[in-house]
C-alpha cells in the first residue's frame, strides 16, 4: 500500500565530489524517486508520460547536472538567478542544449533579464510588476517565454502579509492570467504552488487543483500544474500534477548555503 504522506529517511549528508560513488548515489535515489512517481501514477490511474520530474539542483555544482543529464534527466528547476546562470555557463553546450531549465524560485524584477535567458519555463510568476519586467525582458531577448502563476496556498496569508514561499492568492489569479495573455512575449502555460509547511498537502493541492480548472476555463492552453516536492509528491500526483519539482530526495541534503 502506498504510504499516505512520504516520511523522509534519515540519511547522511549529500556526498561531495563527482567520482563513481556521487555517481552511484544519485543513480540510487533518482530511481527511488522514479519508483514512487510511477506508484503514485498508478494508484491515481494517471500516465507516467504526464508528469514531468523536474530535479531541483539548486545549491548542487554543474558536475551534478552532468551526472544526472547521463543518468537520464532530461529537466532541471534552480531557484536563484546568478546561481543558475553561472551553472548552466559551465555546462557542456551540447549537454546543456538537451535539457529544458526551469526557474522554480522567487523571482525580483531586476534579475528577469538573467532568468529570461536561461529559462525554459519560469514557476514562480505572482505579481504584476513581474509580468511587465518578464514579457520587457523577453522582448529584448527577441523571444517567446512560457510561465506559470505561482498561487499561495496558505490560508493564513492576509490580503497584503504573504505567507514567506509566494504566491499569488487564488482570487488574484484570474486578473494576473489576463495580464499574461495580454503581454506579447509571453504564454500562459498553468499554474505552480508549494504546499504550506505543516498543512495537509492533500487539502491544499486539491484547492490547487480547483484553482486550475477555473483557470483552464478562460485559458484553454493553460495545462501545467507544477506542484509537489520532495515530501509531498504523492499528494501532488493525485490532484493532477504534470510537474514535480524534487530536490534533495534526488541530490540528498542540501550543504548549508554559504
Ligand atoms: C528547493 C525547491 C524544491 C525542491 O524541494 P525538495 O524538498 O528538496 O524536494 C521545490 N520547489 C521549489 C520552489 C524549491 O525552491
Amino acid at each position: 500500500m502506498t504510504p499516505d504522506r512520504y516520511v523522509e529517511p534519515a540519511r547522511p549528508p549529500a556526498a561531495a565530489g563527482t567520482g563513481a560513488g556521487r555517481r552511484t548515489g544519485l543513480a540510487a535515489r533518482l530511481a527511488a524517486v522514479e519508483d514512487r512517481i510511477g506508484q503514485a501514477c498508478r494508484a491515481a490511474g494517471r500516465p507516467r508520460a504526464d508528469v514531468t520530474l523536474v530535479t531541483v539542483t539548486k545549491f548542487f555544482p554543474a558536475t551534478d547536472v552532468e551526472l544526472l543529464a547521463g543518468l537520464g534527466v532530461t529537466d532541471v528547476g534552480e531557484n536563484k538567478a546568478q546561481e543558475a546562470a553561472a551553472k548552466v555557463a559551465e555546462l557542456d553546450p551540447a549537454l546543456r542544449a538537451g535539457l529544458r531549465v526551469h526557474f522554480v524560485g522567487q523571482l525580483q524584477t531586476n534579475k528577469a533579464r538573467q532568468v529570461v535567458g536561461l529559462a525554459d519555463l519560469v514557476h514562480a510568476v505572482d505579481r504584476d510588476r513581474l509580468v511587465t519586467a518578464l514579457d520587457r525582458a523577453a522582448a529584448e531577448a527577441g523571444r517567446r517565454v512560457e510561465v506559470l502563476l505561482q498561487v499561495d496556498l496558505d490560508p493564513k496569508s492576509t490580503v497584503d502579509g504573504r505567507s514567506g514561499r509566494g504566491g499569488a492568492r487564488p482570487d488574484a489569479i484570474p486578473a494576473l492570467a489576463d495580464l499574461v495573455s495580454g503581454a506579447a512575449h509571453l504564454e500562459l502555460r498553468g499554474l505552480m504552488a508549494v504546499a504550506p509547511l505543516g498543512a495537509d498537502p492533500d487539502e491544499a493541492f486539491a484547492r490547487l487543483a480547483l484553482t486550475a480548472e477555473r483557470l483552464r476555463a478562460g485559458h484553454p492552453r493553460a495545462t501545467l500544474l507544477s506542484a509537489g516536492m520532495s515530501g509531498d509528491l504523492e499528494a501532488a500526483v493525485r490532484h493532477g500534477a504534470t510537474h514535480l519539482r524534487v530536490g534533495s530526495a534526488i541530490l540528498g541534503a542540501r550543504p548549508v548555503p554559504r
